[in-house]
């Protein structure tokens, strides 16, 4: 017994480092603080991308300890030093990504405070958190708030989610797969296709539709192609739209979509991952008109609230179908069936999960919704800013976007027009001041815009500019032109 006493007196001993003491924790709070107010400060004047491998054996394992104070000048060099900046203004390609400062302080007392989100049971508080939040987004988008949501680790997961709900309802399996079929824009996100090879519609009819001018997805061809399935014996059962693409920023016709959707009882799935926040702005709300009729919806509050990456959400009408794959009773959950709240548990695959919702929770209610939707509408006349600028320079424009993506390439006529632009963007990158992506459009190579950072400022644009300008007179010099 004494023993046994002193076995874990000692061990008590060794595993106290894991609760630091008080004063410890202030030093560590104030060296990170310290840290984080340095990575803010001078963000915007670092360079937005690094091309660079990290070092594994650095950032490996070692039997020996480290001080905090070692560890971040290893986090500075190998992590921010290299690759994209993705909390600066200056990522300006893909999707950029957020980081407001107050949605880390809501990480970081979930993280502390670490309540158990997946099932009310466990903290009601937490789960009505993530459940009003839901409820907010649900009236966003005109929602019934019967419907239900979950909040994701990003889009690709509440896509997944919301395609299960389509194939239960639809009772997508065995042999009536192969005669299934989905519509969807050549556009579409490409982790749309792997949630359909994950559900196991691999083997389902995908047909990639045709497209307008501005990218849409061309609604008289759709009604046309559906008519000869239906014609031909197969079962339609999805349509899936973007509300924002992330190629071009289209917003499909929805409204006209969602008709066609109705009259031939398809599933209707609205990717609004990137786009959706911007039904806050007051120009662009007339784009989002028929996204209520969508049976599921995806958003990203890590795209358009500006949020650190992490938080997507998907809202499904239809409880039972999304239900069908993902409620779920065991025996050692029993103490948590007696209520009748949606457990977040219930909506996903996940159980366990991180509070997420806290950190959009907290600068929700910390700003309020206007300086959000200040940040949108100020990205929306940024765009316009910078296509205006590069067409003074000499760009082509790719046609007047929906939103905050578009795209330009330039006109060389001398040389093979993709071969000078691909040089261009080579050429962009090794700068780094800004980091621009590329896309090929119809074969053609573009260099693509997307301006979604709330870092993202108008001397952001000019610097861009300026970087622009140099890389071009630098193309033109390596092809001697
Ligand atoms: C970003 C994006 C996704 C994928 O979301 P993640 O958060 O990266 O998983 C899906 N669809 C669209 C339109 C997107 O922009």
């Amino acid at each position: 017994m004494e023993n046994l006493l002193d076995n874990i007196r000692a061990l008590e001993n060794v595993s106290a480092a894991l609760e630091p003491s008080l004063e410890e924790r202030n030093n560590y709070a104030n060296e990170l603080q310290k840290f984080t107010n340095g990575f803010i400060e001078t963000i915007e004047t670092n360079k937005a991308y690094n091309i660079g491998d990290a070092d594994a054996q650095k950032l490996s394992i070692h039997p020996q300890k480290k001080t905090l104070t070692q560890l971040l000048e290893i986090y500075n060099d190998e992590v921010v030093g290299k690759g994209l900046s993705a909390a600066s203004g200056g990522h300006i390609g893909y999707i950029p990504g957020g980081g407001i400062y107050t949605a880390a302080l809501g990480d970081t007392l979930a993280s502390i405070t670490n309540e158990y989100a997946g099932m009310y049971y466990g903290s009601p508080g937490a789960v009505t958190i993530e459940n009003e939040l839901l409820n907010w987004m649900k009236t966003v988008f005109d929602f019934p708030m019967n419907a239900i949501g979950n909040l994701t680790s990003g889009g690709s997961i509440a896509n997944l989610i919301a395609l299960t709900a389509a194939r239960d309802k639809h009772k997508i399996k065995n042999e009536r797969v192969t005669q299934s079929v989905i519509y969807l824009s050549p556009q579409i996100h490409h982790c749309i296709h792997k949630a359909i090879r994950i559900i196991g519609l691999e083997d389902v009819q995908i047909r990639l539709l045709e497209l307008d001018g501005y990218s849409r997805i061309d609604s008289e061809k759709l009604k046309t192609v559906v008519a000869k399935d239906i014609q031909d014996g197969l079962n339609p059962f999805m349509i899936i739209a973007s509300a924002g693409t992330t190629d071009t920023g289209a917003v499909d016709p929805l409204e006209i979509i969602g008709n066609i959707a109705k009259e031939n009882k398809l599933w209707y799935h609205v990717d609004a991952a990137y786009g959706g926040f911007f039904i806050l702005s007051e120009s662009k709300k007339h784009l989002f008109k028929g996204i209520e009729m969508a049976d599921s919806l995806v958003i990203d509050p890590h795209k358009g609230l500006f949020l650190p990456y992490g938080l997507g959400a998907v809202l499904v009408k239809d409880k039972e179908a999304v239900f069908h794959s993902h409620h779920y009773t065991a025996n050692y959950m029993q103490d948590s069936l007696a209520n009748d709240q949606i457990n977040p548990a219930d909506v996903s695959p996940e159980l366990t999960k991180h509070f997420r919702g806290l950190r959009m929770w907290l600068p929700l209610n910390l700003h309020g919704i206007e300086p959000f939707v200040a940040c949108l509408d100020e990205k929306l006349l940024l765009t316009t800013y910078f296509r205006n600028k590069l067409s003074a320079i000499g760009f082509n424009l790719g046609p007047e976007p929906d939103l905050s993506v578009s795209y330009f390439w330039y006109p060389e006529t001398e040389i093979d027009q993709n071969d000078f632009n691909v040089k261009l963007m080579n050429l962009i990158h090794e700068d780094g001041t800004v980091f621009l992506s590329s896309t090929k459009i119809e074969g053609k190579y573009v260099i693509r815009m997307a301006v979604l950072s709330f870092r993202t400022k108008i001397a952001t644009i000019d610097k861009a500019l300026v970087m622009i300008e140099r890389c071009l007179a630098q193309t033109k010099a390596h092809f001697k032109i």
